[in-house]
């Protein structure tokens, strides 16, 4: 994970502790070149400038000068600002005190969104809530079919139609009825569509799903691996959306950080979860100090 972006980030900061005692200009070169591996691994560039002025401000300040070993001092400094940018952890979700509560999973096709879905109710079965999945993702007649073995391998109940002559809010609310007619369900978990690329119909029949079953929360699955092109959705859908939350998911990839360290602030919502790989206990808070460390190696 981030195996580029850690060496380019190690270079620029180790170089600052060689050079011996530590001017002014030595720390503004240091921080210019990790600004360049933040771009590197596909940062947001408003972002990155924005993290270095902030870095910057602190690192040429008396404190850092004067310390015995600035170098430790900066590197402290980016470590925090790594934290503030990806944090705050937030990792539940606000569940009704009574009644369902629904959760909406949304994302471009192909982000994980069905599989997390699964990780998702299987994580909130272990902390002794009782999910149901509803495959609303009509777009991919094979999403349902991929949601039913995921029902049964994490053993919680599934509401699927035939996709033929359903709608996606039809389902929804047909689930939800089902949910209640079980009478042992807390939680729905709601399976959307996905298309390869955003466009006006997926947006329609998303907002049209908010509407009408007004999901306590709607989580957006970000493709880890695709840098600035899931942060660009993620902004999209919240527009249409108002997310509440991220998950990131494929961060046991090769993934070169773009998203992780971006998608908080282009988005304002927290990233609850990440996918750490493609089995269905692959599912881990996010930390946003354990993910800084693991970033600065
Ligand atoms: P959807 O089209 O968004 O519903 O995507 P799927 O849930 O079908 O996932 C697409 C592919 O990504 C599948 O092969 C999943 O196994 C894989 N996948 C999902 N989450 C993860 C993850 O966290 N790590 C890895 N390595 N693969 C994942």
């Amino acid at each position: 994970m981030f195996e580029g972006l850690t060496a380019n980030l190690k270079d620029a900061l180790t170089g600052l502790a060689k050079g011996g005692k530590l001017t002014e200009g030595n720390i503004r070169d240091g921080l210019r070149q990790v600004r360049q591996a933040l771009l590197e691994a596909d940062v947001n560039y408003e972002i990155a400038t924005s993290f270095i002025d902030r870095v910057t401000e602190q690192a040429v300040g008396e404190k850092v000068l004067k310390a015995v070993r600035p170098d430790e001092q900066i590197i402290g400094i980016v470590h925090q600002e790594l934290i503030n940018l990806m944090g705050p952890v937030e990792p539940g979700f606000d569940f009704k005190k009574s009644g369902i509560t629904v959760i909406m999973m949304c994302g471009l096709q192909g982000s994980g969104k069905t599989t997390t879905c699964g990780k998702l109710a299987r994580l909130l079965k272990e902390q002794g809530r009782k999910p149901m999945l509803v495959a609303a993702d009509l777009q991919r007649p094979a999403a349902i079919e991929q949601l039913k073995v995921i029902a049964g391998q994490v053993e919680v109940p599934v509401h699927a139609e035939a996709p033929d002559g359903n709608n996606a809010v039809k389902v929804c609310q047909n689930g939800l009825s089902q949910a209640k007619k079980l009478g042992n369900v807390d939680t729905v978990i709601l399976d959307t569509a996905g298309r390869l690329h955003i466009d006006e119909d997926l947006m329609k029949e998303l907002e049209q799903i908010e509407r009408k079953l007004q999901p306590d929360q709607v989580i957006f699955a970000c493709d880890a691996m695709t840098g600035q092109d899931a942060v660009n959705s993620a902004k999209a859908f919240n527009e249409a959306l108002e997310l509440d939350g991220v998950i990131l998911t494929k961060l046991d990839g090769d993934t070169r950080g773009g998203a992780a360290l971006s998608v908080k602030e282009v988005t304002g919502v927290p990233i609850k979860f990440i996918g750490v790989g493609e089995a269905l206990d692959r599912l881990e808070t996010f930390h946003p100090d354990r993910m800084a460390g693991r970033i600065l190696g």
